[in-house]
């Protein structure tokens, strides 16, 4: 079979690797803006389903990850000027660059040719190919050429947030909050190896221009940031990919959903199809678990359309849950002045819960009082009734408004 993928990230570059292993007769080629070894962003997490997944899938790769990745403990929440509260927990994280390394040398040794530094900005610079994979992205070419086929959707998130990183290593998965005179900030940063952390910061746009931060340069903007987290940053710069002169690239998140995930002979994979908000760090695994389903359904279906078929299926409904999962924790953060003003370990229960549709539908502190009491046995049960009514009646809202 041969197979044209835009994109070398996690999603292309698995998904060349997979169909390498099923049949060493595919012909894969990829076609990577960027030259080798760039990219964007810091560290990213994952846990071990991802590992179990990698593990049945390519032993060799999951090796090679675990070796590069750093294991963080704990969970702790501090908002500034209180004690912090911890939540217990444990996870990896890898950088960026180096999962790619470890994509990029395990796909050339099984013979995938990868063109670096080749944007495909038309159709007609792609070879012949039974299959055209679209693994470019959020903002993927292909997809936005044929939006209404894949019938695409895009809710742009209401905060400001930016994607940096810091050399203070956080052991444990951590989230800073700050009161200002302009409304709170806060962080999200955990450690992904033994020298870095990503540092992840947050507002709304309010806070955003109250602060300066829209017309601030990068280099102004990093030393205001440090100063406002300077308890947690004990001493430590936070650094940004881009040059000190320039903004800092601060972003809306961008919430994709498609309709369909194939058009023609093209197919949407990863973020290409749907993204996943960074506060449940699930996008790479859901990325990599695509490129693992659409390797399968094309390796077990003789017929391309039946197996492109197949695989949207398949992904469209394991993506139901993370979906709604990542709205609900988009919305809490964007409305952390609900719950800002509660303590410690308060604020950490519904944050732990803030994928649950009650946490936003009850006062905050009536919803702690439930989240305590759902270690009676009754209270969980109507606790689980409550929030599958309220889900169901989300769904219904959302079919009436986007029938
Ligand atoms: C702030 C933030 C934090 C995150 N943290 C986590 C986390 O902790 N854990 C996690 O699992 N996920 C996380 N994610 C999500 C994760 O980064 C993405 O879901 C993941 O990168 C998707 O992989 P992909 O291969 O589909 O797309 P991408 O990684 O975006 O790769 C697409 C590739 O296509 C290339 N490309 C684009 N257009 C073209 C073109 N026209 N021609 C050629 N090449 C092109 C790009 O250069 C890029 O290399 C985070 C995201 C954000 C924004």
């Amino acid at each position: 079979m041969k197979i044209a993928c835009i994109g070398a990230g996690p999603a292309g570059l698995y998904f060349a690797i997979l169909m390498k292993l099923r049949d060493a007769q595919n012909e894969v080629t990829l076609f990577e803006r960027n030259p080798s070894g760039t990219t964007h962003g810091w560290g990213v997490v994952f846990w071990d389903d991802l590992v179990a997944d990698l593990r049945a899938n390519d032993p060799d790769t999951a090796k090679a990850i675990l070796d590069r990745s750093f294991c963080w403990t704990d969970q702790v929440v501090a908002v500034k000027g209180g004690k912090p509260a911890h939540g217990g927990g444990t996870g990896y994280g890898i950088c960026r660059r180096a999962l790619l390394d470890i994509l990029r040398r395990r796909a050339a040794e099984l013979g995938v040719t990868i063109r670096y530094e080749c944007e495909i900005t038309c159709p007609t610079q792609l070879p012949e190919a039974d299959v055209i994979v679209a693994a470019d992205g959020v903002g993927s070419y292909l997809r936005r050429l044929h939006e209404e086929e894949f019938e695409t959707r895009i809710e742009p998130g209401r905060n400001k947030y930016v994607w940096l990183a810091t050399p203070r290593v956080f052991e444990a998965f951590t989230f800073g909050l700050v009161p200002t005179r302009a409304g709170w900030i806060w962080f999200h940063a955990y450690g992904y190896s033994r020298t870095m952390s990503t540092f992840i910061v947050e507002c709304s746009p309010q806070t955003w221009k109250g602060l300066g931060l829209d017309t601030l340069d990068a280099e102004r903007s990093l030393r205001l940031l440090e100063s406002l987290f300077e308890d947690q940053l004990e001493g430590h710069r936070i650094v940004s990919h881009g040059s000190t002169d320039e903004r800092l690239p601060w972003l809306n998140f961008r919430n994709l959903t498609n309709g369909r995930w194939h058009f023609g002979n093209v197919v949407l994979l990863g973020d290409a199809a749907h993204t996943t908000h960074f506060s449940i760090g699930s996008g790479t695994r859901l990325a990599m678990q695509d490129a693992i389903a659409l390797a399968n359904s094309l390796h077990e279906n003789q017929n391309v359309q039946a197996a492109l078929a197949a695989y949207e299926s398949e992904r469209q409904l394991a993506m139901l849950r993370p979906q709604r999962e990542a709205r609900l924790s988009a919305a809490w953060f964007e409305n952390i002045p609900r719950y800002a003003a509660l303590d410690g370990p308060q604020l950490f229960a519904l944050l732990l819960d803030r994928r649950s549709r009650l946490v936003s539908h009850l006062p905050p502190r009536l919803y702690y009082a439930l989240y305590k009491a759902k270690r009676i046995p009754l209270v969980r049960v109507l606790y689980r009734r409550a929030a599958m009514a309220l889900e169901q009646l989300s769904g219904l809202q959302r079919k009436l408004l986007h029938p």
